[in-house]
């Protein structure tokens, strides 16, 4: 079974290791040259899904046992647990041990390469290699599989469009690497903060970060309604939460971002002859928490079985059937749920009316949650517990 994967994030570059780990002929693709530019995620991360999908202590930048929430009105919450709730990736750290161990599986990886759909079949498909000396080259294959994350270039191109009764919840993610000092990092460090409300960032929010040497990472998202997908330059809010946290004499070591875009059924089309989709090009992400490294590579998972299991026999009918059922099969109420809070949340989020809302919600967190209770509600999405203080997003 030869296979061709379109991207080395986290979940192609899972896929090539554990459908190479299985026998299978596997080429990976990626237009980045160096697994360490553009490491455009902030990588926070339950601590659970560091043992579950056995990441190594290289692709830990900072473990974290704290939330710290800022409040429309700039108050400040926190809740600490007493052990450590999750770990922050050094995601250039984290796409260098996957290039590794794909290529220690045998995997062909080819990077500094953008690949173009040239041809697609039920039999196979064949993809253009455009080099970045300007060289091309047609490679076909039996499986192609689309792990371009959220611009899903692939999908895009064979015509595949999100469905309408089940639009995407898209925005875009910017962030710099500060370098703080002692003093100024104590205010971030083991904790992850984020910060909510339209005096921060409308549509969207903040967040801060602690990595080693007392760096911070600090970002915004932005994700407004469909009809108002041009953000402009997200530098300005950006800066303007730096300034109020005291941040803006830092030096910034590094800056980056990427889109980010996610369905709340999953119900688009995401395979069509033999092309497969897989990781955010997949809608894996979850945009309450902004959160798609750890599903991204789950769902990795689950479609190396489903092609280990059906691929050889290599009909590409059954293939998707297969799949449909098995992202049909996957999707928890929680799961609609907590898409549901987001896009109601993000899209919101425009008036004092939103900002009164949030507050009421934290204030209640506040007095009634503890931190694993926070780690629960927004990495296990285990709403039970407030399901009356959420009724008012929802509705
Ligand atoms: C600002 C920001 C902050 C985030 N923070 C977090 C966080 O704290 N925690 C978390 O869990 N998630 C976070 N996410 C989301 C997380 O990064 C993604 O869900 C995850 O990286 C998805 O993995 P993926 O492999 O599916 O896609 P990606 O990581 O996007 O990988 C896609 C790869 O495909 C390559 N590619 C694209 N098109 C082509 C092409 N035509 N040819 C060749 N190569 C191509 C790209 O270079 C890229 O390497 C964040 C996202 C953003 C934007």
């Amino acid at each position: 079974m030869s296979v061709l994967i379109v991207g080395a994030g986290p979940s192609g570059a899972r896929l090539a290791i554990q459908l190479a780990r299985s026998g299978a002929e596997v080429t990976l693709v990626d237009r980045l040259l160096d697994p360490e530019t553009h490491a455009y995620s902030s990588g926070a991360l339950p601590l659970e899904a560091v043992s579950r999908l056995g990441l190594p202590d290289e692709t830990i930048a900072s473990t974290w046992k704290g939330w710290q929430l800022h409040d429309p009105s700039g108050l400040v919450h926190q809740w600490w647990a007493a052990d450590d709730l999750g770990v922050v990736l050094d995601f250039g750290l984290l796409r260098s041990f996957l290039w590794r161990e794909a290529r220690r599986h045998g995997v062909e990886l080819i990077s500094g390469c953008r690949a173009a759909l040239n041809k697609l079949t039920t039999e196979g498909a064949s993809v253009r290699l455009h080099r970045r000396d300007g060289e091309t080259s047609l490679h076909s294959v039996r499986w192609l599989i689309d792990a371009t994350g959220a611009r899903r270039d692939l999908l895009q191109q064979a015509g595949l469009r999100p469905n309408p009764a089940d639009p995407l919840l898209q925005g875009i993610g910017v962030e710099w690497l500060l370098q703080a000092d002692d003093r100024q990092s104590a205010a971030w460090r083991e904790r992850i903060s984020f910060f909510l409300g339209t005096t921060w960032i409308p549509h969207g929010y903040g967040w801060i970060f602690p990595m080693q040497g007392d760096r911070l990472k600090v970002g915004v998202c932005h994700l407004p309604p469909a009809d108002r997908l041009t953000p402009g330059s997200l530098a300005r809010p950006l800066q303007r939460l730096i300034q109020r946290c005291g941040l803006s004499a830092c030096p910034v070591l590094d800056r980056h971002g990427g889109p980010v875009s996610s369905s709340i059924s999953r119900s688009e089309p995401l395979a069509a002859g033999a092309l497969l989709a897989v990781g955010d090009a997949a809608s894996s992400a979850n945009l309450l928490g902004g959160e798609g490294i750890r599903h991204a590579m789950d769902s990795a998972d689950q479609l190396a079985d489903l092609l280990i299991a059906e691929g050889m026999r290599g009909d590409s009918h059954a293939m998707a059937r297969r799949y449909r059922q098995h992202l049909d099969g996957q999707q928890s109420w929680r799961w609609k749920v907590s898409g549901r809070l987001a896009r109601r949340t993000w899209w919101g989020l425009d008036n004092s009316r939103a900002d009164r809302r949030l507050e009421r919600l934290i204030k209640g967190l506040s007095a009634t949650a503890t931190a694993p209770a926070l780690s629960e509600l927004l990495f296990d999405y285990n709403f039970e517990r407030y399901g009356l203080r959420l009724l008012p997003y929802l509705l």
